[in-house]
């Protein structure tokens, strides 16, 4: 019996990583008749069945499952905003970070563009207000390369994904990661007979002795599938003030006495950070009144 990790499924193939060699898997009959489900990340127990081929017998437990893709297991997720050209939106970075909270996948923030003119201001201001927070800020450039060594050596060893809205520059991002790894992933999925516009599933491709989320990115700023239970939860900086709400629980919306509030008034809470969580709380109230 061998561990490894999906890289990969196709059709009811799933390829296998386990100890350098990937195994073209299918699930044993004992198994489809017992409720699974099997994603690109997960750790599976596989027995070898001939040279590079397996039978998976079993799904381990998954520490995280992040959606839209669909993917098990992430280290780590990178969302990258940019400094300008879009302009940087705290909203749209607030709603991905709290998707990836809710999914308990551990986010870093990466500010690309920031060779453009004006970006020192939104650098300084992203810098401050999330690693006060708790997240790391990488400032970036893919133009000019500039911090892009440093986000390689974070990803050493690491399962990561990428995010972030359209146009910000995760393509070229990664392409100033690792050159190579664009053309190598194209090839992989020219192999299998389908193009790499075409991939609905993610797919793990080893980047600098990890892996790296082959996929169109996380985007998602739907928030209608977020509980609302788990809102103030995503958002870590409150933990430290909920002491001295006086209803419990508090929404930290209306309630007279929140100290939630009252840190965001003596500016121990980002603004900006505070206008996102209620931006938030309403269109998750939105949802629930539609039914
Ligand atoms: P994606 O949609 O997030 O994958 O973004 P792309 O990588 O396609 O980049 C969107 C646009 O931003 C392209 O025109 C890029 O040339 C440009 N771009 C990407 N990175 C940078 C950067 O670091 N600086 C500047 N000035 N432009 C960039
Ligand atoms: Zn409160």
């Amino acid at each position: 019996m061998n561990e490894g990790r999906v890289l990969k499924t196709y059709n009811s193939f799933y390829y296998v990583a386990a100890q350098g060699t990937v195994y073209t898997c299918k699930v044993k009959g004992r198994m489809k008749q017992s409720r699974f489900t099997l994603c690109t990340g997960d750790l599976v127990a596989f027995d070898v069945e001939r040279g590079q081929e397996g039978m998976i017998t079993r799904v381990l437990p998954r520490k995280n499952l992040l959606q839209r893709p669909t993917i098990a297991n992430l280290d780590l997720i990178v969302l990258t905003m940019a400094a300008g050209d879009p302009d940087f939106s705290p909203l749209i970075l607030d709603k991905l970070l709290v998707r990836a909270a809710v999914a308990k996948v551990p986010a870093l923030i990466v500010l690309n563009k920031t060779d453009l003119p004006g970006a020192e201001a939104v650098s300084r201001q992203v810098t401050e207000v999330y690693r006060a927070v708790g997240y790391e800020v990488y400032l970036v450039s893919a133009a000019t390369g500039a911090g892009i060594e440093a986000l390689k050596e974070r990803l050493r060893g690491r399962i990561t994904a990428l995010g972030g809205p359209s146009g910000v520059g995760k393509s070229s991002t990664l392409n100033a990661l690792q050159p190579e790894l664009q053309r190598a992933t194209g090839q992989l999925s020219a192999k299998i007979g389908r193009g790499r516009h075409t991939t609905r599933f993610a797919e793990l491709v080893p980047f600098n002795e990890g892996y790296l989320a082959d996929t169109p990115g996380f985007g998602n700023v739907n928030m209608e599938d977020i509980p609302p239970e788990e809102l103030a939860g995503a958002f870590p900086e409150f933990a430290a003030y909920t002491g001295t709400c006086k209803y419990h629980p508090c929404s930290h919306l209306h309630e007279p006495v929140c100290g939630v509030k009252q840190a965001v008034a003596e500016g121990r809470i980002a603004s900006s950070r505070y206008a996102s969580y209620q931006q938030i709380a309403k269109e998750l109230a939105g949802v629930r009144k539609t039914y």
